[in-house]
C-alpha cells in the first residue's frame, strides 16, 4: 500500500515541542508504514515569514533525527499554481468575492442568529454592486460559496478519519476565505493543492485542524483532488494546560537544546 505523509510547518516562529510531536508522529508512522515522509514549508502569510525561520525548522528536525525526501516544496515559490486552482474555483462560480472588512464582518455576526462564533455563510453580490465596488477597486476576499457548492456534491460527502468514515461538515467553517485581501492564497486551499499534488496518502496533523479536514474534502471534491485519510493526534499542552504556542519561547526546540535537552530527552518526554 502506498503510504506519503508530511509535516507542513510555517516559517512564523521556532519549532516548540507541539511541533516536535507532531512532526515525529508523522515521520514515525511513515516509517512503520515503510512508506515516504515530507517536509513543506507553508510559507504563504508573507507579513509573518521569515527565512531565518525556515532554516531553523530544518536544523531541529535533523536536530532531532528526522530525514525527509528532497527538494523541500517551499509554498511561496509556487503562488502561481494556487491562483490557477482559485481560477478553477471562479470558473466553476463556487467562489464569491467578499468586500466587507474585518469591523463589518465582527458587527454582523454580533446580530448573527446562532451567537457571534458563527461561520460567515452566504453569497455573491448582486451584479451591480458588485461592479460598483470593483469599479471603486474596493478590496476583497475570495470566499467558498458553500451553498452552491454543496448544491454540486449533494449532501453525501464523507472521508476517512482515524479509521472511522465520516460524513463530511463543512458548514463547520462556513464560507472559508481561500485568498485573502492581502494574499493571493489561503492555507486552506494551497494546503489542499499540495497534498494532492505531492500524492499524500495521509495526513497526521493535530486535533485542532480536525474541523478542517471537512473543509478540505470538499475542495478535494470540488477540484476532482483525491481525498487522504485524516489522522489527528492529541496537542501537547504547557504546564498551564494550554496548547503551546509560538510565544512559549521556553519550549521550542532550540532553548531545550541550548539547554542541554538531547534528542533523546525530547523524544523520551513526548513519548516517542
Ligand atoms: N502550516 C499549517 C500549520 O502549521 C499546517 C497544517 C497542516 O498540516 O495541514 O498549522
Amino acid at each position: 500500500m502506498d503510504f506519503v505523509t508530511r509535516f507542513a510547518p510555517s516559517p512564523t516562529g521556532y519549532l516548540h515541542l507541539g511541533h516536535a510531536f507532531s512532526a515525529l508522529t508523522a515521520f514515525e508512522t511513515a516509517k512503520a508504514a515503510g512508506g515516504r515522509f515530507l517536509l513543506r514549508i507553508e510559507d504563504i502569510d508573507e507579513g509573518r515569514r521569515r527565512p531565518e525561520f525556515e532554516a531553523a525548522i530544518c536544523e531541529d528536525l535533523e536536530w532531532l533525527g528526522l530525514t525527509w525526501e528532497t527538494p523541500v516544496r517551499r509554498q511561496s515559490d509556487h503562488i502561481a499554481d494556487y491562483q490557477a486552482a482559485l481560477d478553477r474555483l471562479i470558473g466553476m462560480g463556487l467562489v464569491y468575492r467578499d468586500f466587507r472588512t474585518r469591523k463589518e464582518l465582527l458587527a454582523e455576526s454580533l446580530g448573527a442568529p446562532h451567537g457571534p462564533q458563527s461561520p460567515v455563510r452566504g453569497g455573491p453580490l448582486p451584479a451591480s454592486q458588485e461592479a460598483e465596488k470593483l469599479e471603486q477597486n474596493q478590496p476583497y476576499a475570495w470566499r467558498l460559496w458553500l451553498d452552491e457548492a454543496l448544491r454540486r456534491t449533494g449532501p453525501d460527502l464523507a472521508f476517512e478519519a482515524d479509521g472511522l468514515g465520516v460524513k463530511a461538515d463543512p458548514a463547520l467553517l462556513g464560507d472559508a476565505i481561500l485568498a485573502r485581501k492581502d494574499a493571493p492564497t489561503s492555507y486552506h486551499l494551497a494546503s489542499v493543492h499540495d497534498d494532492a499534488l505531492q500524492g499524500v496518502t495521509d495526513v497526521i496533523r493535530g486535533e485542532d485542524l480536525r474541523e478542517a479536514a471537512h473543509l478540505h474534502a470538499l475542495l478535494q471534491t470540488l477540484l476532482g483532488y483525491p481525498t487522504p485519510r485524516y489522522r489527528h493526534h492529541p496537542l501537547i499542552l504547557g504546564s498551564d494546560g494550554k496548547r503551546l504556542a509560538k510565544r512559549d519561547l521556553s519550549q521550542t526546540l532550540r532553548s531545550l537544546r541550548e539547554a542541554g535537552a538531547s534528542p533523546d530527552q525530547v523524544r523520551r518526554g513526548l513519548g516517542r
